[in-house]
């Protein structure tokens, strides 16, 4: 079985962003050789989210009111955690949003149902983050 990891480093120039990482995770893919297999791709932060949805922008801007409808940024004063940090609504988007996807790879290709993409949910940007990579099969 082979075995191959790959973090990708994302600092978004916005507190809040989602970027399709797509393109990368299929290059990481590529460079492992793997033809049949599992591919997991996560958030090495925890007020960041990896998922699967449409690329299309008007969800993009349904997910970022409907999030702060669940959990506001502001006011900052809310939160319990917020007592040396101003984060605590990202760590809750985070939540809602999720860690991680996992996508079976068949001959050589992520194997999305129709208009699956993988984007990068930040929560608490303006600073590096990574996301990993982790692909095994044969
Ligand atoms: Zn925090």
């Amino acid at each position: 079985m082979k075995s191959y990891r790959k973090e990708l480093t994302f600092k978004t120039k916005t507190r809040r962003a989602y970027l399709n990482i797509t393109p990368q995770v299929e290059a990481a893919l590529a460079e492992s050789g793997v033809k049949e297999g599992l591919c997991l791709v996560n958030a090495m932060n925890i007020t960041a989210s990896v998922f699967i949805n449409d690329n299309e922008s008007g969800l993009h801007r349904d997910f970022e009111s409907w999030l702060e409808k669940l959990a506001p940024e502001k006011p900052h004063s809310q939160y319990a955690h917020n007592g040396y940090e101003d984060n605590a609504d990202a760590h809750l988007k985070r939540t809602i949003m999720g860690r991680e996807c996992v996508v079976a790879i068949t001959n050589g290709r992520l194997d999305f149902g129709t208009w699956e993409q993988i984007f990068y949910a930040e929560f608490d940007g303006m600073r590096e983050k990574r996301v990993l990579v982790k692909i095994i099969g044969e």
